[in-house]
């Protein structure tokens, strides 16, 4: 009788570069991934045990060791922790007997932390196995544990109501909220899936990617940099078959978008990757999504079959010979890096999402070495519209850099929290006005790798010329202690998703969360605040986005809120070592169970 790891295995046609499927899968069966299962699947793909071990310890989702039955993945973002999430926490560790990062005496239950899950709106959330549960309180884990501890599955946890939307349908059934608060051109629903297909056939591949020129369209994600410029890279390069990669992997802190849009638009995006098949001349597309959005995967799956009954997907799309085009959905296990496209390819290849040394950039060897594109949820479905609208309709969006519209996912002290179709050159006093935020300290624009902005800066636009953003924007309302609530949560977040490889990114994390808890401590002088800033340029060195920006929570309160820092420190002194030996000898006294004061160590 063949073993699980052997069917799922054969199940990949033994493919090594499909090691994440086979790795979710296993564990999906089996509940985590012991080292004789290790070893069986190497076997089964030829490949050395180290090969699949290292791959296994890149990812937050994959356990080497029994998570618990139920796997508590409980959201520790610094919104999480603005709307209650500490209580949540405590009563969840009280209710289950354990504390976070141990499993239940019993093994029934296991206590996790994670970084943001995409669901800010509606925080404290938490995924429980691969479910994900929004808006809790401390009386709602009291009724999830004595749930989970009368034997009840997931699914049968949620309460009668579900979310808005798609959400309370027969596929997704969740209690997730789309929160879709102002629609533009994206999101509205005058959209009938195929239409823009059906014109693009009548177009040459130059011609489409012609048009996607004229409305001067840029990367949604962040970078910005212009969609059709990247397509016409891709289908110049030299390759034996293109691929178009839709990066699904929100993982900035505070960004919810894609998670709105494949849920309530997921034809206008599968139609965007079509025409980029199209454009560029691949056959094939994959949809990259975040783990923590796994309970969209059936979903999905459905509407992709959906597709290809309609000939919107697969062989001869539309009746146009030769026209080929198929999406496969691929899953990541939980790695904010991978939200760089180098990095995301090399987890499609089942391997770790390290970003890669560039040049050569993905468009001319990026998936298996062939040119690739990677693009944004959002870039993909305004192709779908400028296609069928034309690029000089999108133009009239936006401003003359900046053209078109950007969905916003706005959270933290505000009353509407939610997404937001904006036209690019909106300001923050808009955004302000627009969400019901009052008393506002400062706004957090574009996640924790962007900037903190204080109020004399709410006149600056929204573009890519002033406040670029990839769509997370986050208020802070007076009452936030800003370096301890904020800076002090975004730069471990860093340190926890650095993927290590440069020295730089490695330790200066590190470096830099040591001086902010020395100031944050009382012990900071002036020269703190000097290494930092130079710190953060030498992080510039850095191979990704990660470590480029990673110093930016701090470096940009230092610019913006110095204040803030110099009411910690003493400025009279020169030097503090931030050590002080007398605490650090009542720490160790009460650990040890000793009396320092008693034994004579301390005076008094
Ligand atoms: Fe990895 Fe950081 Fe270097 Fe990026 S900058 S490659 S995340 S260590």
């Amino acid at each position: 009788m063949k073993t699980i790891v052997q069917k799922v295995v054969e199940s990949y046609h033994h493919d090594g570069t499909r090691l994440m499927d086979i790795l979710i899968d296993i564990q999906g069966k089996i509940g985590f991934l012991p080292q004789d299962i290790v070893r069986q699947i190497a076997n089964e793909l030829k490949m050395s045990e180290v090969d699949v071990e290292q791959t296994i310890s890149f990812y937050h989702f994959f356990a080497q060791k029994p998570k618990g039955k139920y796997a508590i993945y409980l959201n520790n973002s610094a919104v999480a922790n603005m709307m209650g999430r500490e209580k949540v926490a405590k009563a969840f560790e009280k209710e289950v007997g354990c504390k976070f990062g141990e499993v239940s005496h019993d093994g029934l239950i296991g206590l996790y932390d994670t970084a943001c899950i995409g669901m800010n709106d509606q925080e404290p959330a938490a995924i429980i196995n691969g479910t994900v549960f929004t808006r809790l309180t401390t009386f709602r884990v009291k009724e999830l544990v004595r749930d989970i501890k009368s034997g009840k599955k997931v699914e049968e946890m949620l309460t009668a109501s579900y979310g808005d939307g798609n959400n309370n349908s027969e596929f997704l059934k969740t209690t997730v909220y789309n929160n879709i608060r102002k629609k533009g051109p994206i999101l509205s629903p005058d959209y009938t899936p195929g239409d823009t297909i059906r014109k693009i056939i009548t177009l040459t591949p130059e011609e489409v990617i012609q048009e996607v020129k004229i409305s001067n369209i840029r990367g949604r994600g962040g970078a910005g940099f212009p969609t059709g410029m990247k397509w016409e890279f891709c289908r110049k390069a030299q390759g034996e078959t293109r691929y178009i990669f839709c990066n699904a992997d929100e993982g900035e802190p505070g960004t919810f978008k894609d998670r709105v849009i494949l849920t309530e638009r997921p034809r206008l995006l599968f139609e965007g990757m079509v025409v980029a098949g199209y454009a560029v001349g691949s056959t094939q597309g994959i949809l990259y999504l975040r783990y923590e959005y796994k309970y969209l995967g059936d979903y999905l799956e459905h509407v992709l079959q959906e597709l290809r009954d309609k000939n919107l997907l697969g062989e001869n799309i539309c009746g146009k010979e030769g026209f080929n085009f198929d999406i496969r959905i691929q899953f990541g296990a939980g790695a904010y890096v991978c939200g760089e496209e180098s990095a995301l390819i090399e987890s499609a290849e089942g391997k770790r999402g390290e970003p890669r040394d560039r040049p050569p950039f993905p468009v001319e060897k990026g998936y298996l070495q062939q040119p690739t594109i990677v693009n944004n949820v959002e870039t993909l479905c305004a192709v779908t519209k400028i296609l069928l609208h034309g690029g000089e309709w999108y133009k009239a969006f936006g401003t003359k850099d900046s053209t078109g519209t950007k969905l916003l996912c706005i959270s933290g002290d505000c009353l509407y929290p939610g997404v937001y179709e904006v036209e690019w050159g909106f300001n923050i006093n808009d955004i302000i006005e627009m969400v019901g935020a009052d008393e506002v300290q400062a706004v957090q624009v574009g996640g924790p790798s962007g900037a903190c902005i204080a109020p004399k800066e709410f006149a600056r636009t929204l573009c890519y010329a002033d406040l670029s953003t990839g769509g997370s924007l986050i208020i802070l309302g007076k009452n936030r202690d800003l370096l301890n609530d904020i800076v002090l949560n975004f730069t471990e977040f860093f340190i926890e998703e650095s993927c290590g490889a440069c020295v730089t990114c490695r330790s200066m994390t590190l470096m830099l969360k040591q001086k902010l808890e020395k100031i944050l401590h009382g012990h900071g002088v002036k020269k703190d605040l000097d290494d930092m800033v130079s710190w953060g340029k030498i992080m510039k060195a850095s191979r990704c986005g990660l470590g480029h920006t990673a110093a930016n929570p701090i470096i940009s309160t230092i610019k913006n809120f110095r204040e803030l820092y110099e009411s910690r420190m003493d400025n009279s002194k020169k030097f503090d070592s931030g050590f002080d030996l007398f605490k650090a000898i009542e720490e160790a006294a009460k650990i040890t169970g000793r009396n320092p004061k008693k034994e004579g160590i301390l005076a008094h």
